[in-house]
């Protein structure tokens, strides 16, 4: 009987916060796990939508992703292939990493945090969707019937979640019709951000073995319900103590706590356009969404940019720990490595700075893409953080995203979306 040939994938989120990446045999792994796979540069410019509008690299070049092996991710699916893949870091052809790779530009930002602060971030990002597999149904947020009624889809996705590390903290049916979400426990640095990429390529995995589709789209449709991808985090001292939590002040938000988050609040309006990356983006950024509109800060408040979220438990010292914020400026057509790398940046240079939380007078956010794409073009802390040939082909590239929506309706705007995130 013929054999089936086992194939291996490596990928990284790109600038379009697609996994994009290439396979081969997994018998060459160990050859792969040291050269990788040759890209052509233009590949992390490839639009959200396929075609490559605009490339500061054109068709010359070479540069490799290479897998990293605490990545890997094997599920057997029963009856079908198994999935199996990767996340990589992409490299230049002397082995040095690239200053257009998503995943190094966040290793970058997590780095500079520890050597400056000795501070440790743990994160996880909290992922709402669409899942097509739920029959189509009048709303009922948060009911049992709406759990009940997808099936295997969510105890097969925490299982396949599970048995590759990613360890599943929940999974719910939220607000919307057919809305789903899932939330895995925080990890530390990077792989927090790995864990957003494993979660959200199994959870596509899991729907097309059961002959469905997710969607992380921000919004189904401009008067739907949105999903977006709320990032919470902390940090841990070199002592592995919990630094966000101090019982003594104001919301029992620690002094360096509190900086870290007046430096996101600070850089909010430009980073944006890392966090909420796309036209859609900013059509879930309206009022009477529990998305946010403003640049503010607020305990236990689920309208705010930042939220304060309490922990739970009667023991103080597991309470210091469950203690985190939450950002909620993001949506899935971010990479998560971007996303958190401009939050862990604007973060230290609040610490830095020493800033201090505003409460009166929040800014609003910016109303659409365009206006937070000028207003990242022109931050030299973005420059810095992001490098300033990655930020100048980024905004390149998302403008031209945005030219090839010019005259399209929202509704269409959010149908495209839908196909392809
Ligand atoms: N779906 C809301 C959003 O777009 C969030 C709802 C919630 O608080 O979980 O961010
Ligand atoms: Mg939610």
């Amino acid at each position: 009987m013929m054999k089936r040939e086992q194939i291996v994938f490596v990928g990284t989120s790109d600038l379009a916060g697609h996994f994009r990446g290439k396979s081969f045999p997994a018998a060459d792994l160990p050859a792969r796990l040291l050269r990788g796979v040759g890209l052509a540069p233009t590949n992390i410019f490839i639009s959200a939508f396929g075609p490559i509008q605009v490339t500061t690299f054109g068709t010359k070049g070479e540069v490799f992703l290479v897998p990293d092996p605490s990545t890997r991710v094997f599920v057997p699916f029963e009856g079908s292939t198994a999935e199996y893949f990767f996340l990589g870091d992409i490299r230049t052809l002397e082995g040095e990493p690239w200053a257009f790779c998503p995943r190094h530009i966040l290793r970058r930002a997590i780095e500079r945090l520890q050597s400056e602060t000795g501070l440790r971030m743990l994160a996880t990002f909290e992922q709402e969707f669409i899942y097509s597999g739920v029959a189509a149904h009048p709303r009922q947020p948060y009911e049992l019937d709406a759990y009940r009624r997808q099936g295997v889809f969510g105890e097969t996705l925490l299982g396949a979640m599970r048995q590759v590390g990613v360890v599943p903290d929940s999974f719910l049916a939220e607000f919307g019709p057919q809305q789903f979400e899932v939330t895995c426990a925080p990890a530390l640095g990077v792989r927090a951000a790995d864990d957003a990429v494993i979660t959200r390529a199994l959870a596509q995995a899991v729907a097309f073995r059961l002959g469905h589709r997710v969607s992380f789209n921000p919004l189904p449709e401009p008067t739907g319900t949105s999903s977006g991808t709320h990032i919470h985090f902390s940090f841990l001292d070199q002592d592995e103590q919990p630094v966000l939590f101090d019982e003594q002040r104001p919301w029992q938000l620690s002094v360096l706590g509190g900086q870290f988050i007046a430096g996101i609040q600070h850089h909010l309006p430009a980073l944006c356009a890392v966090t909420a990356p796309s036209v859609p983006s900013y059509f879930r950024l309206r009022p009477n969404r529990w998305a946010p509109v403003q640049a503010d800060v607020g305990p236990l408040d689920r309208g705010a940019a930042l939220r304060i979220c309490a922990g739970v438990d009667s023991d103080p010292e597991r309470r210091a720990r469950q203690f985190n914020a939450e950002f909620r400026v993001a949506d899935a057509t971010a990479s998560p490595y971007l996303a958190l790398a401009v939050l862990v940046q604007a973060g230290l240079d609040g610490i830095r700075r020493q800033r201090e939380i505003e409460i009166d007078n929040p800014r609003s956010l910016p109303k659409n893409f365009a206006a937070a794409l000028t207003l990242l073009e022109t931050s030299q802390s973005a420059a810095e953080w992001l490098g300033t040939d990655f930020l100048s082909a980024y905004v390149l590239f998302k403008r031209a995203e945005i030219k090839g929506l010019e005259n399209v309706d929202e509704v269409e705007i959010c149908r495209r979306y839908a196909e392809v995130y």
